[in-house]
C-alpha cells in the first residue's frame, strides 16, 4: 500500500492544520487553515502567510529544538471574535501546526463568570443593608425601641429577598440538572393551573387583581413533572400580578396538532392587561437577571430569575414559550407543551 501524502493527512484533519517544510515554506494546508489565514498558503514562507506573532514564536521555539509549543491566537471570523489554541510539533524535518477552536469553551467560561458576578452583586446589596442595620442596632439605636422595630422589619425584608434569590438559584440548578432527563410523571394541567390560582389567591386579592380561568371539567393529562409545571405557571401569573395587571386570564386548550411542536399537546396562555413590554426587550427576557426595569423588579420582590426558570422547564419538556407584548397593551405568555415530550 502506498504511503499517504502529507497533504492527504493534513486534508483529513478536522481543524485548521498546515505543514512547514525545511525551506520554511508551507508544504501542505487544509481548507480550514485557508479559512483562518487566507487562501493561497501553499508554497509561501510561513511568516508571511501566518503573520501572527504568538504562533510565529511557537514555530521558532520548535525550530530551535523544543519538543512542542503552544500559542493562543485571537481571530475575527464572520463578525465575531474567536479564540484558538495553536500547537506546533516537529515531524521528521517538517513542522506541523494544528489549531483548535476554543471559542465555545471560552464563551461558557465567560457566562459562568458573569453569572457568579451577578449572583454576588444580587446578594451583596441586601447583605450590606443588613450589616448596616445590625451595626446601628448594636450602637446608636441600642435603646431605641421604635427604631429597633423599624430596623428589624427592614432587615426581615432584606433577608426575605436573599431567601427568594437562593430559592430561585436552587430551582434553576435543579431544573438544569434534570434538563436532559425526560419527565416520567403524569400531570393534570387543569389541576395545576387551579392549584396555582388557589395558592396565589391571597396575593391577587391584596393587589386588587382579578384572575379568570375556565377550568375544563375533566383532567388534561400530559407527561410532565408536576412540581416544575406548577413553578412555570406560578412564575407567569405572579409576574402578571407584580407588574401592574388588573386582570389576568388563563386559557387552556388541548390540540391534536400544535404547529410549533408538530405534535399533540396543550397550549396555555397567561394574558394580562398590565403595562406590557417594549418589543426591544423581548428577545432577552428569559436571560438570567435580565429585567426591563431593575429598580421596579426589586421593589416588587423580583429576583430576575423567574422567566429563566420558566424557559428551562419548558425546554426540558420539549415545549415552547412565546411572548407577545407591546408597551401599553398588556402581555401574553404562551406555553406549548407536548402530550409526550
Ligand atoms: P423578575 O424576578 O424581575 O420578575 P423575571 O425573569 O420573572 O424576573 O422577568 C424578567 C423581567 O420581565 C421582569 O423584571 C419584568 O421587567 C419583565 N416582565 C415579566 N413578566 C412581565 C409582565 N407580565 N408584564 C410586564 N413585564 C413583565
Amino acid at each position: 500500500m502506498a504511503m499517504p501524502l502529507a497533504a492527504d493527512l493534513i486534508g483529513a484533519l478536522p481543524g485548521p492544520a498546515l505543514l512547514i517544510g525545511k525551506s520554511q515554506r508551507i508544504e501542505a494546508a487544509n481548507a480550514a487553515a485557508e479559512g483562518l489565514f487566507g487562501a493561497g498558503l501553499l508554497g509561501r514562507h510561513y511568516a508571511v502567510a501566518i503573520r501572527q506573532p504568538s504562533i510565529l514564536e511557537a514555530i521558532e521555539a520548535v525550530q530551535g529544538g523544543a519538543a512542542s509549543a503552544n500559542a493562543r491566537y485571537l481571530a475575527r471570523r464572520d463578525g465575531r471574535d474567536t479564540t484558538w489554541k495553536a500547537q506546533v510539533k516537529p515531524i521528521g524535518d517538517t513542522f506541523l501546526v494544528t489549531l483548535e477552536d476554543l471559542s465555545a469553551t471560552e464563551e461558557v467560561d465567560q457566562m459562568r463568570r458573569d453569572f457568579v458576578a451577578n449572583v454576588s452583586h444580587e446578594l451583596k446589596t441586601p447583605l450590606t443593608a443588613m450589616i448596616g442595620f445590625i451595626e446601628t442596632l448594636q450602637g446608636p439605636a441600642r435603646d431605641d425601641a421604635a427604631a429597633r422595630a423599624r430596623f428589624l422589619a427592614t432587615m426581615q425584608r432584606e433577608a426575605q429577598r436573599m431567601h427568594r434569590l437562593v430559592e430561585d438559584l436552587l430551582s434553576l440548578s435543579r431544573v438544569e440538572a434534570t434538563e436532559r432527563m425526560r419527565p416520567r410523571d403524569t400531570a393534570d394541567v387543569a389541576l395545576t393551573l387551579a392549584s396555582v390560582l388557589t395558592m396565589l389567591a391571597g396575593k391577587a386579592e391584596e393587589a386588587g387583581v382579578t384572575v379568570q380561568f375556565a377550568r375544563p371539567d375533566k383532567p388534561v393529562l400530559i407527561n410532565a413533572d408536576p412540581d416544575q409545571l406548577r413553578q412555570v405557571f406560578s412564575n407567569l401569573v405572579e409576574n402578571a400580578m407584580k407588574y401592574g395587571a388588573q386582570r389576568v386570564e388563563l386559557h387552556l386548550a388541548e390540540s391534536e396538532h400544535i404547529p410549533e411542536l408538530r405534535r399533540p399537546g396543550v397550549v396555555v396562555d397567561v394574558i394580562d392587561d398590565g403595562p406590557g413590554i417594549d418589543s426591544m426587550h423581548l428577545p432577552r427576557l428569559t436571560e438570567r437577571f435580565y429585567r426591563v426595569d431593575t429598580h421596579r423588579s426589586r421593589e416588587v420582590g423580583g429576583t430576575g430569575l423567574g422567566l429563566a426558570i420558566v424557559k428551562h422547564v419548558v425546554s426540558r419538556h420539549r415545549g415552547r414559550l412565546r411572548v407577545a407584548s407591546s408597551e401599553g397593551e398588556g402581555s401574553v405568555f404562551t406555553v406549548c407543551l407536548p402530550r409526550e415530550p
